[in-house]
């Protein structure tokens, strides 16, 4: 564990994220399952109390919190409920790449205001995501402005968003990104997924159809696309880390609670070693993500490369959430397999995360591939 090198900084934010969660999200933590929204507000409370400015520099009105701060805080608030670390997850990944990429011009337009609009990364289309040189969708340049066509689908906070940055291509065998807004004509929103996970968190699609654009929008160099796409998965993998971190916690706590009261006959349930041992797994999983992603965010803010920790916390991260879901659901057996607890839903979420941000096989497909280049 890294938490006790906190700065003072850092461990204030901590603690205030932990009493936001435990007051603003964990109470509906079911709701918000339930009805597939942010319930009583819940959006705007993130927006009143700064989270989406979270990572903006000061002079766009943020509060230029670092690597370690922002993977922390989504880790807070997935301990309460995983939709709600997963929308800023999308909107944090997005903020980065207009940080690290837009030039002046398009930054000084939108970083203004990142701290109330939220702001999406779409690459997959209907044809898929894994293998991004397969998409269709196109931006062509006509005279000094660029003409952009085609449908994004699966799109974290897809239809919430109001700020995209796509993924197109610019050329034959070239990839550029633009970013584009909701209000542009052209734009327009389609399909919200119908996900069995994370269902606080819409995944919708993006339909472009001629959106004109000035060479501002053009995100990074002509051409730099795809390497764009793949900062935009590093960044969000430390923070996929930091969702399961906080279902993994959220598990592990139904579970001991629940053993703590409940007894087999005579025997306490913490007594018997099968439970002992099933609690031990998800404690030590919830360890090992944290301390990986932890690791991927000390070297994102020491200027490191972070590409193979990120990979492995999303990916060692997301089996083992899955199956602490699983571990917790046994230990309360019959009650854990009801909807009327969250372990449920805990599994359900964890599961989309093998999945979002580049699947679990493309993952270690990429570890593989950094190890036999040491
Ligand atoms: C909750 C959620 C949120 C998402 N958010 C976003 C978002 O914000 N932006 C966005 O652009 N997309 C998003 N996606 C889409 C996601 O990135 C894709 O689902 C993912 O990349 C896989 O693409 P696919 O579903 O088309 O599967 P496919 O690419 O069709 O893959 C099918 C299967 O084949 C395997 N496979 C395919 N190609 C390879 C390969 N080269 N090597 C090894 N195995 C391979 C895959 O691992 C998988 O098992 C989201 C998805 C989910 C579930």
């Amino acid at each position: 564990m890294f938490d006790n090198t906190f700065t003072p900084e850092q461990q204030m934010l901590h603690q205030m994220v932990k009493d936001f969660t435990a007051k603003e999200v964990a109470p509906f933590d079911m709701a918000i399952d339930q009805k597939g929204d942010f319930t009583d507000g819940l959006f705007q409370k993130l927006i009143d109390n700064g989270f989406l400015g979270l990572t903006l520099p000061e002079e766009y009105g943020g509060a230029a919190f670092d690597p370690i701060a922002t993977a922390t805080t989504i880790n807070d608030l997935a301990y309460g409920n995983a939709s709600v670390g997963v929308t800023l997850e999308g909107h944090y990944k997005t903020l980065d790449q207009l940080m690290k990429y837009g030039n002046e011009n398009i930054q000084k337009e939108y970083l203004d205001s990142a701290n109330h609009r939220i702001f999406a990364f779409s690459n997959t289309e209907p044809s898929g995501g894994s293998n991004p040189t397969g998409i269709s969708s196109t931006a062509v340049k006509e005279g000094n402005k660029w003409i952009i066509n085609g449908d994004k689908v699966m799109i974290t906070n897809g239809g919430l968003a109001e700020v995209y940055i796509i993924l197109v291509k610019s050329g034959e065998n070239e990839f550029s990104c633009f970013l584009i807004d909701k209000d542009m004509p052209g734009f327009s929103f389609g399909k919200r997924e119908d996900f069995i996970g994370l269902r606080g968190t819409p995944v919708g699609e993006v339909v472009m159809n001629n959106i004109e654009v000035s060479e501002d929008h053009l995100i990074g160099k002509r051409g730099q696309g795809l390497e764009i796409a793949d900062q935009a998965h590093d960044d969000a993998r430390i923070l996929m880390g930091a969702v399961l971190t906080g279902i993994m916690e959220h598990a592990l706590k139904i579970a001991s609670d629940y053993a703590k009261q409940r007894k087999a006959l005579d025997t306490p349930l913490t007594d018997l070693q099968v439970i002992q041992e099933k609690i031990a797994n998800i404690a030590i999983s919830k360890e090992l993500t944290k301390l990986v992603y932890q690791q991927a965010a000390i070297r994102k803010q020491n200027g490191q490369p972070y590409m193979e920790e990120a990979a492995m916390a999303k990916t060692f991260g997301s089996r083992s959430a899955v199956k602490a879901g699983d571990d917790a659901l046994q230990v309360l057996a019959g009650y854990g397999y009801s909807r009327e607890y969250p372990i449920e839903h805990l599994i359900r979420d964890a599961r989309a995360l093998e999945i979002a941000e580049g699947t679990v096989e493309k993952m270690r497909t990429a570890i593989a591939k950094a190890e036999f280049e040491k």
